[in-house]
């Protein structure tokens, strides 16, 4: 399989040279040449199939060239070495993505990029004995994933870019409190700040020539393979009769983009739902066709907290540009504060089932439309605790994985907005 750049189709290159760039030269993300529909025999064996079996015919679809099947099969396991259930919550059943190390879904991306790139870089042939760096920008939760993901990985040293004081004390400890090759930058701004600045290093010729530099935002096509991996799963555990249609609680759009390529390799799922807290831009969009990219805006669903969504360039490539023909897949729906609060609430009241507020607000937007269906629930609720418990009136538990890291001393290096600094660093 070859990847072409967003920005110029005529830029096209192999599986591990897209994995390991990250983001194409011209600034455009990597796109898979064509997308496969996969055999009829497949789907109909879906429901007897283990999530590490659907997770390889996957993979090996788009780097079947790049990686033998025993290795790739390898990454699929390693990386997916947790459950993902499906549980009926009121009349729709939640996909519950956050039972790995971070208790978030990014786990899913951020392990299966970790290995897959461990093994480009321990196979490459012609290796010039340069270790990795791996920039990453983050709003909380890819962060901590990313650096769980890629902790004593040899040859890769990653560095983590967040916002100062806009992600939860959790999430700040998990990438604070590693050491080792994982170095967590304090930003003095927010997340676009962080994102921008990782889009400049990529275009930076001095950086570029210097360091051996790669990306793990959602942007790099590592991440985005193994996310679809569970809208098969999904699918193969919903019951008959329910409504094929999954509801999407979205930031930067990179798990609804994987949805909507697994659609297109012939998942039958009839439309997804993109859910979002005020940070509507997507929504807005799908009514109005123009897309106004706009500063971000904080809110307790704070990993959706994103202005100007990275994937969304990957989407218009899906549909060559023609709203018409994404809104057939998409509907978007915008969630506010209050509406996540009253869902946390009267969820946790009617069913017992207790939602983290970006689940929360894919919940009510199923809830607001086909009401039924697949719910994608992104964090666990122990990771937004404050929150959760102000809305249900009873403490959650931190899970002992999270407890141990908030006894580690913090470590960070402050940074200011300006690209010098961040490039000074980095050459240091
Ligand atoms: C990152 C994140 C999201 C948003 O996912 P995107 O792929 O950026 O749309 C939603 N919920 C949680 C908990 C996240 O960490």
């Amino acid at each position: 399989m070859m990847y072409y750049s967003t920005s110029d189709r005529s830029h096209r290159v192999g599986g591990r040279q897209a994995v390991l760039a990250g983001l194409a030269p011209d600034g455009g993300l990597y796109m898979p040449e064509h997308i496969p529909v996969l055999p009829q025999r497949f789907f109909d064996e879906l429901r007897s199939k283990s999530l590490h079996e659907i997770g390889f015919v996957v993979a090996s679809t788009f780097l079947g060239d790049d990686v033998p099947a025993e290795e790739l099969y390898k990454i699929v396991s390693g990386a997916l070495n947790f459950e993902i259930p499906l549980v009926r919550v009121g009349d729709a059943h939640v996909l519950e993505l956050f039972h790995g190390p971070t208790l978030a879904f990014k786990d899913v991306g951020a392990r299966f990029m970790a290995r897959l790139m461990s093994y480009f870089v321990q196979s490459s042939k012609k290796d010039d004995g340069r270790e990795l760096t791996i920039l990453v920008a983050t709003s909380g939760d890819t962060g901590s994933a990313v650096a769980n993901g890629f902790y004593n990985v040899p040859g890769i040293r990653v560095i983590v870019l967040y916002p100062s004081g806009k992600v939860s004390e959790l999430q700040e400890r998990q990438m604070t409190t590693l050491g080792g090759n994982i170095t967590a930058l304090e930003v003095d701004g927010v997340f676009d700040d962080c994102q921008r600045l990782v889009k400049q290093a990529f275009v930076d010729p001095s950086l570029m020539a210097a360091l051996k530099l790669s990306s793990a935002n959602s942007i790099n096509i590592a991440r985005l393979i193994p996310q679809m991996f569970y809208y098969f799963w999904a699918m193969a555990q919903l019951p008959e009769g329910e409504p094929h249609v999954v509801t999407v609680p979205s930031g930067n759009f990179g798990n609804i983009t994987a949805g909507l390529m697994a659609k297109r390799m012939g998942l039958p799922i009839d439309r997804f739902i993109a859910a979002t807290n005020e940070n509507d831009v997507v929504p807005q969009y799908l009514i109005s066709g123009e897309y106004q990219p706009r500063p971000s805006v904080a809110t307790i669903s704070n990993a959706m907290d994103v202005g100007a969504p990275s994937n969304f360039v990957r989407m218009l490539d899906l549909y060559a540009g023609d709203v018409q023909a994404m809104r057939e897949d998409l509907v978007g729906i915008k969630i506010s504060e209050q509406q996540t609060r009253e869902t946390i609430a009267r969820v946790q009241h009617q069913y017992g089932y207790t939602l983290d507020p970006h689940g929360a607000v894919a919940y009510n937007a199923c809830e607001r439309s086909v009401k039924r269906g697949v719910v994608i629930e992104t964090a666990s609720p122990a990771k937004f605790g404050d929150v959760v418990e102000q809305e249900i009136g009873m403490t959650i538990e931190i899970p002992e994985r999270l407890a141990q890291c908030l006894n580690k001393e913090k470590t960070s290096v402050k940074l200011s907005g300006e690209f010098m600094e961040l490039k000074e660093f980095l050459l240091r």
